[in-house]
């Protein structure tokens, strides 16, 4: 929870929005002149105060919040160093190298607490600064909730990599009754070293990145065809990820990875023939991997993550195309209320994880093999 300012506050920064900074403390009473946020970006975010008082400043706190997705909202409040005195002008920088970065599109409240020797106290009113990276000239489109920033191709483009995500959701609305609440920003940047360079540690592989808290999703995609292609998978797929977590957000639980995975593959369309000859493999050799494991993180090796997603596309079309719409909605729902994985599949089908790996098994048996 934010803290309330008080109307003394309140009441000095609308003085402020009038008179000059000399003007306002020059009957001596404590208070803030000038402050500023200003993104350097993707490395660090410099807040910078100044204040006067007819006796020394004695304490300077700022406190921010970062806005995203939280089961509680906090905000961080810190100390701000400096000499003491009746006029301070000081910064503090938030050096994102030792804490993780914040995304494009993210935004952070801030405001001031200042004590002077007198005991008087002023907090100023929470401003907000958008994080943006300024190293692009970004174009947007945006559709109903969904807003798309590209800066290189043309209009075509960014339209066919909207269409694509307008596709998932209906895709993903039509399958499991889930629907976007709040908007999203997809980041479209022109290659994986522009979007490496939006990150603090980027991985070498990283082509894309959902900040799921956020509603932030960052893709490096060139304007070529195949890359298109590849694009609007990724885009489908990151989108479904993050309309499930809206969907089944809550403190206690999160979703089995067959399920997460599932839902996100089936919205990008048919499955491709890397995954479906490693399933036609996996079951010739008797290799397919239980549920109960398929609930877990995903192997890090190649071909067992690539059987893993498979399986995960054809076990949540399995129950889709048996159960039907409004149980795969009721499984989500029974999630967000912080149910354990067999609980949930218990309470809606009926069976638990070992029996929809039984069932799911045995269904590939009635399915000819050509
Ligand atoms: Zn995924």
């Amino acid at each position: 929870m934010i803290k309330k300012i008080s109307l003394t506050a309140l009441f000095i920064c609308l003085l402020l929005v009038f008179l000059s900074p000399a003007t306002v403390w020059a009957d001596g009473e404590l208070a803030v002149t000038d402050s500023s946020a200003e993104m350097d970006f993707p490395m660090r975010l410099i807040f910078e105060i100044s204040a006067g008082s007819n006796v020394d400043i004695t304490d300077i706190r700022l406190c921010y919040v970062v806005n995203r997705m939280e089961h509680v909202q906090v905000f961080s409040e810190i100390y701000v160093g400096f000499a003491p005195s009746t006029t301070v002008t000081t910064q503090w920088v938030w050096d994102m190298r030792k804490t993780g970065g914040l995304p494009p599109g993210s935004s952070v409240d801030y405001w001031w607490q200042v004590t002077d020797a007198g005991g008087k106290e002023v907090h100023t009113v929470p401003a907000r600064i958008e994080i943006e990276d300024n190293r692009y000239d970004w174009r947007r489109i945006t559709e109903g909730k969904v807003t798309l920033f590209w800066y290189e191709g043309d209009n075509a483009f960014a339209e066919e990599l909207m269409a694509a995500a307008q596709t998932a959701l209906s895709r993903l609305a039509e399958n499991t009754g889930a629907e976007l609440g709040s908007p999203v920003r997809f980041y479209i940047y022109a290659n994986s070293t522009d979007l490496r360079g939006s990150m603090i540690y980027p991985q070498e592989w990283t082509g894309g990145v959902a900040f799921t808290r956020y509603g932030i999703i960052a893709i490096g995609i060139e304007p070529n065809l195949r890359d298109v292609d590849w694009g609007k998978r990724v885009i489908a797929h990151e989108l479904t990820h993050l309309v499930i977590h809206q969907v089944t957000f809550n403190p206690y639980s999160d979703l089995p990875t067959w399920l997460d995975e599932g839902l996100a593959m089936t919205a990008e369309g048919e499955l491709e023939s890397g995954f479906t000859n490693a399933l036609a493999r996996a079951r010739n050799e008797n290799k397919l991997i239980s549920v109960r494991s398929l609930a877990s993180p995903f192997s890090a090796y190649a071909d067992e993550s690539l059987l893993a997603y498979a399986q995960s596309y054809r076990l949540v079309e399995y129950l889709i195309d048996n159960y039907g719409r409004e149980e795969m909605f009721e499984l989500l729902n029974t999630f967000r209320q912080g149910s354990g994985y067999d609980e949930a599949l218990e309470k809606v089908y009926g069976f638990d994880m070992d029996g929809l790996n039984t069932l799911w098994r045995a269904s590939l048996e009635t399915v000819a093999v050509p």
